[in-house]
């Protein structure tokens, strides 16, 4: 036993299921629909929840409980759950928690299928959701209703890479007995704790930076254990459990998050500074940049800036496509995170069924182009980044 906490790297390597009889080094992959029971009594102790086990692979599986125990260790959570996807681990979370006319307060800034579960399906529920702007966190207390429940961010925001204040949010939500929930997707748990500044519970797409390698969809909340439990009697019961072979797959890939992260990280700031300087860039937008204006926040809650950069080619649309059109080793996909860079058009795509006000209140103009930075070699971003600008 060491006496100290584990750092990061060694708790995401080193948390891991008991060994079975043949002693394998590396987690073995559990791929079982139930478990069997040793008599009638066991069987039913173990449906009354009298003792710990897996029953059922849609309830709990050793591999999806050995990923939950290894997000919860990393985000510093008491406990939690895995999903299939982030947004079922989005929708299962608001829907265990909020009962009918309920409210939430939300960033406007959040991720394109989050704001549409809040504006064309919670209302069906005669759940509402109100919304400030990132940098108008002072107007939060006038959108608290005696109903609202919910306090709800991404921060870094997607696409245009906003920092919110998390230890202020996290105050107004104790003030006003609200659950502060993040979506950490943009940060990892490597790169930002939000329990440490307050929050509730913390969710993330395990699809983007945590799989970072474009194979597997996967999700989890994790936060504080009554809340968790709410959510695992709502998941057990409707079924967006994540599979055990994707369970297997992601915690394979937190072993390596830590040496992963940093690298894309090193690699978006030099893309970064890189278009700061290009003649035919209007804007860039990286937290890690100097020139953002939250730069101070983003080095107080973050450990680096992340992979991701947003940027504005001048000449607005055409000229953003005119780029796109000629990028000749990126990607254009809609994913993120992934170990092959990639460049997306938010305005178009990701955040297409925003109505253009909303659109431009998040920071997404017509000519935003979204890089999620990768890992070649960063000569070789640049040069593809160069020689696609110079159609521009
Ligand atoms: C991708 C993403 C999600 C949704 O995750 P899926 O795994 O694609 O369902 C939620 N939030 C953010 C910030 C994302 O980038």
């Amino acid at each position: 036993m060491m006496s100290r906490e584990n750092k990061f790297e060694t708790d995401a390597i080193r948390t891991q299921m008991e060994r079975s009889e043949f002693l394998e080094h590396s987690t073995p992959l559990h791929l079982t629909s139930s478990f069997v029971f040793e008599d009638a009594e066991d069987m039913r102790a173990s449906f009354a929840e009298e003792k710990e086990r897996n029953i059922y692979s849609r309830f709990t599986n050793p591999n999806t409980s050995e990923f939950v125990d290894k997000m919860c260790k990393l985000e510093g959570a008491e406990s939690g759950y895995a999903f299939a996807t982030g947004m079922a681990a989005v929708f299962s979370t608001f829907a265990a928690l909020l009962n009918a006319g309920d409210h939430i307060v939300s960033a406007r800034s959040i991720f394109g299928s989050t704001h549409t579960l809040f504006t064309k399906f919670l209302p069906k529920w005669n759940i509402e959701t109100s919304y400030f702007k990132v940098g108008e966190v002072d107007n939060i207390e006038s959108l608290i209703q005696s109903n609202t429940k919910i306090l709800y961010v991404e921060s870094p925001t997607n696409p245009a890479v906003d920092i919110l204040d998390l230890e202020e949010l996290g105050q107004i939500a104790k003030k006003h007995n609200l659950i502060f929930i993040i979506d950490n997707c943009f940060a990892t748990p490597y790169l930002q704790n939000p329990i440490k500044f307050g929050a509730d519970l913390v969710i993330h797409s395990a699809t983007k930076l945590i799989d970072g390698q474009g194979r597997v969809l996967g999700g989890a909340t994790v936060g504080r254990a009554d809340l968790i439990r709410e959510i695992y009697l709502f998941s057990r019961n409707t079924g967006p459990a994540l599979s055990p072979f994707n369970a297997w797959i992601l915690s394979k890939s937190l072993e390596t998050l830590g040496v992963r992260v940093d690298r894309h990280c090193e690699n978006a700031l030099k893309v970064a500074e890189f278009l700061e300087t290009h003649s035919k860039v209007a804007l860039v937008k990286y937290p890690f940049l100097k020139s953002h204006p939250q730069y101070a926040l983003a080095k107080k809650q973050m450990k680096q800036g992340g992979n991701v950069v947003a940027f504005e080619v001048k000449g607005g649309i055409d000229a953003g496509r005119q780029f796109l059109n000629h990028l000749k080793m990126l990607s254009l996909s809609a994913n993120l995170g992934d170990t092959r860079s990639i460049a997306t058009h938010p305005a178009s795509t990701t955040h297409s069924k925003l109505s253009e006000a909303d659109r431009l209140e998040t920071g997404i103009s017509d000519g935003l182009v979204r890089i999620s930075v990768g890992l070649e070699h960063v000569d070789d971003i640049i040069a593809d980044l160069k020689q696609a600008l110079a159609y521009v």
